[in-house]
């Protein structure tokens, strides 16, 4: 790993491909990381997949990159993973441990892309292996923030922001002192509801929800872009990644989602980076760094683009963010908590179980009658989130009842 980040071209330089697994490799993230990988095929090595339940996508993917190991989160596709494959020799497993298994494999660089908390363990067991970590599950952070920052720093492991805003915090900061840096601007689209009344919330659908204007990704995070709970996951995210206290970090609501974020420095500078909303930017990025390489992505073409605006975040509308603020200054187990409580809220409104307000209203009503206690291992963490889970799903039955 040394000599390849010895390089500072990129991939084309490098004299060794790049061993790498990518964890969530059927999602979102993970499809717009392979077709990088693809891109590069010299570059890359692909050590091992893992999927939450297709297996026959999943199969398609271990056999086209030849990897090591692949992995079914549901453990009952286990004999479904193994048929798909026999004959190849690409070794197979199932549940919550072949995860685990998956992010142990001979990679130096990790993509941590699962959905939700049940990217932790996986993601943890990378962090523990030493190794370069680029997180797109941000929920990790948000779950266990404290715990997980103490492993990366205990096992030296390299930690590479994949989420736009916080990929493009870190570009901005690079070089830079932190002492210099006055606050941090996380940007916002505002979503597909930014011009919707408070009365019209009540009513729109799953189908509305997760058609995002300007990003294309999976429908747990697209609900949350709806809410802004997204933007309130990332406060905490960007609290941990950054060390920076939640007073100094800000949200702006830019619709045209050009600029990714910035940094506001002591002498009145604000450095900003910009690219077309494209995930393959920021996940080049962590796939070369500290190099770059040649992506798929045209730059932003501001002329033709003509106007980048700028508004205030709508709390009354969209009230996820303080919570998240809230969640964020009690700390403990409280952004565990509201993690839990969103994670189930938003299935409830994906299944029709509660309208879209519910979410954050269901969200904000968990963190209100929990008691918070303090988050010192993952049994802690675990706890927290059962508790929450159980609770969210209880105002979601009781929602459904009185429907
Ligand atoms: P997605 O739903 O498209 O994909 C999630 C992946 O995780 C899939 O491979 C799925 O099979 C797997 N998975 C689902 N549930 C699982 C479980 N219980 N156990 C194991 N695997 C499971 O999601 P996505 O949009 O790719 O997002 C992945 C993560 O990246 C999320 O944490 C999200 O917040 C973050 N993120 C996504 C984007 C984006 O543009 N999509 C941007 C920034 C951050
Ligand atoms: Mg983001």
């Amino acid at each position: 790993m040394t000599e390849l980040h010895d390089q500072d071209e990129g991939p084309a330089a490098w004299r060794e491909p790049r061993h790498i697994a990518v964890l969530g490799a059927t999602g979102s993230i993970g499809t717009s990381t392979l077709d990088l990988v693809r891109r590069h095929p010299e570059a890359f090595r692909v050590e091992s997949l893992t999927a939450g339940q297709n297996v026959d996508e999943l199969a398609a993917l271990a056999r086209e990159f030849q990897v090591r190991y692949a992995a079914v989160a549901d453990a009952g596709q286990y004999a479904a993973l193994r048929d798909a494959l026999a004959g190849t020799g690409i070794a197979v497993g199932a549940g919550e441990d072949a995860l685990v298994e998956a992010a142990e494999q001979p990679a130096d660089w990790v993509m941590a892309a699962i959905v939700g908390a049940a990217g932790l363990a996986p993601a943890l067991a990378a962090i523990r292996r030493g190794v370069t970590v680029a997180l797109a599950n941000k929920e990790t952070l948000v779950c266990a923030g404290e715990l997980v920052m103490a492993e990366v720093a205990r096992h030296g492991a390299t930690l590479l922001p994949v989420d736009s805003e916080h990929n493009a915090i870190f570009q901005v900061l690079d070089g830079e002192r932190r002492a210099d840096v006055s606050r941090l601007i996380l940007t916002a689209s505002g979503g597909p509801f930014r011009h919707t009344a408070r009365e019209v919330l009540d009513r729109v659908t799953p189908e509305q929800a997760v058609a995002h204007p300007n990003w294309s990704m999976g429908a747990k995070i697209s609900v949350d872009s709806a809410t802004m709970m997204n933007k309130g996951l990332e406060l905490i995210e960007a609290h941990h990644l950054f060390q920076m206290p939640e007073t100094r970090i800000d949200v702006l609501v830019h619709p045209q989602s050009i600029i990714h974020s910035m940094v506001a420095y002591r002498d009145g500078s604000t450095l900003a980076q910009l690219g077309l909303p494209d995930m393959r930017t920021p996940i080049a990025h962590t796939l070369a760094w500290p190099g770059r390489m040649t992506g798929p992505v045209a730059h932003a073409d501001l002329a033709s683009i003509g106007e980048l605006t700028f508004e205030a975040p709508d709390t009354e509308r969209f009230p996820a963010l303080d919570v998240a603020r809230e969640a964020l200054r009690r700390g403990g187990s409280a952004p565990t908590v509201l993690n839990a409580a969103n994670e189930v809220a938003v299935q409830a409104f994906l299944d029709g179980e509660i309208g879209f307000p519910g979410v954050p209203a269901s969200v904000k009503t968990v963190l209100d009658r929990h008691d918070i206690g303090p988050i010192t291992s993952l049994a802690d963490v675990a706890a927290a989130d059962d508790d929450a889970r159980a609770h969210a799903r209880s105002l979601a039955r009781r929602a459904r009842a009185s429907a």
